[in-house]
């Protein structure tokens, strides 16, 4: 029997709605698998948290998370308590702590949906894009300076590492390969900006020769995501730095039909840390307490978890539960064109993925 041990934040807002769902295909998993189970372990570390601690989480909240296989989060944030804080404080902390270093999200057309392109093709608007996830745009160097003058001005460093462009990179070429898929496209625009996007290209192109199976494209990024909307089926992997793959993984998410269905994996290739898995949806105020939240994005981040661990024939099983649902159609929430509850829909996939056994 092989154990693992998995963190659960179920967070804020539907947070705990659609992890309840999650959790529940997580049973089926072991009862599915027989020699598998998860010990799951909740942290109630969230906005409601913040308000009475002054704090996301303890002091030594790392340490507990740390001797996980892996985490999962539902969603973080709540009115009341400013975003920066939500985010600063407990997703950027375990991200950096545990060098989840890739952030992985499927753009992947189910069965039984449409995409909002009316694309018709479900077998060819199916890519992955890996968004490097601990560099690049988003960093904290930089400053302000004459404020209340004319000249006032901003200058924000963009901080890129060969190590940190190897390592995303080569994290994107195996997966193509892994994948059998070939094509791997890097985001770049070293045509506009003159230093960071040559360099990104340069060891783009050097870890490139470790890879003569891989067919590379460097592709501009407003072009790039215009080919998104135009010609998505060209797609097998896309590599980006933080700030291009923050904003291509958005577009992703819109192309196969939005928020409740987008999965996503914060992931520490080596497993020397937990990687923590997590639908890409906020807390959703506007629809929290009232059980019409979509679970998908929750099931399929538990998906994806299980090819982390390497049961891809699991993931797969997860995978086409949820698409046999949305196939038949008949148990849908709201956002995707139904009246079913959470419940009746995390039900619904339960049953499709038992009915795999
Ligand atoms: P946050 O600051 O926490 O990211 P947000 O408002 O930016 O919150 P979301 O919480 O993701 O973003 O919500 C954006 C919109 O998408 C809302 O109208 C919300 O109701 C909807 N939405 C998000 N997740 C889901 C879901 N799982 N099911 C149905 N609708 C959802
Ligand atoms: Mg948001």
């Amino acid at each position: 029997m092989k154990q693992y041990e998995v963190a659960v934040i179920a967070g804020d807002g539907i947070g705990p709605e659609v992890m309840a769902e999650g959790l529940s295909i997580l049973q089926t998993v072991e009862k599915l698998h027989g020699g598998l189970s998860f010990a799951t372990r909740s942290y109630e570390w969230n906005c409601s948290y913040y308000l009475q601690h002054g704090r996301m989480m303890p002091a030594d909240g790392l340490e507990q998370l740390r001797d996980h296989d892996v985490i999962l989060l539902g969603a973080i944030g709540a009115p009341s308590v400013p975003d920066h804080v939500s985010v600063w404080e407990l997703i950027l902390p375990i991200r950096r702590a545990f060098q989840q270093y890739v952030n992985l999200r499927p753009a992947k057309l189910l069965k039984g949906l449409d995409s909002p392109l009316r694309y018709k093709g479900h077998e060819e608007l199916d890519f992955v894009i890996v968004r490097e996830n601990t560099e690049g745009e988003y960093s904290n160097m930089g400053g302000r300076l004459h404020s209340g003058t004319p000249y006032e001005l901003a200058v924000q460093n963009n901080v890129f590492t060969r190590f940190g462009i190897e390592r995303i990179v080569r994290y994107a070429m195996g997966l193509a390969e892994s994948m059998g898929r070939k094509r791997v496209t890097a985001a770049t625009k070293s045509n506009g900006i003159n230093y960071s996007m040559p360099f990104w290209d340069e060891v783009v192109r050097d870890v490139h020769k470790e890879y003569p199976e891989v067919d590379l494209s460097l592709c501009h990024i407003d072009a790039l995501a215009a080919y998104f909307i135009s010609r998505p089926e060209s797609f097998d992997v896309v590599v980006a730095s933080n700030l291009f793959g923050d904003i291509l993984t958005d577009l992703g998410a819109a192309i196969v039909g939005g928020l409740g269905l987008a999965p996503s994996g914060n992931i520490n290739p080596e497993r020397e840390y937990p990687s923590m898995f997590e639908p890409i949806h906020g807390s959703a105020p506007d629809i929290a307490g009232k059980n019409i939240a979509n679970p998908i994005a929750t099931i399929w981040s538990i998906s994806m978890m299980m090819n982390h661990l390497g049961y891809r024939d699991l993931g797969k099983l997860i995978l086409d539960a949820i698409e046999d649902v949305l196939v038949e159609g008949k148990v849908r929430t709201p956002d995707i064109g139904g009246r079913a509850t959470t419940q009746e829909l995390g039900n619904a996939i339960n049953e499709k993925l038992l009915a795999h056994a």
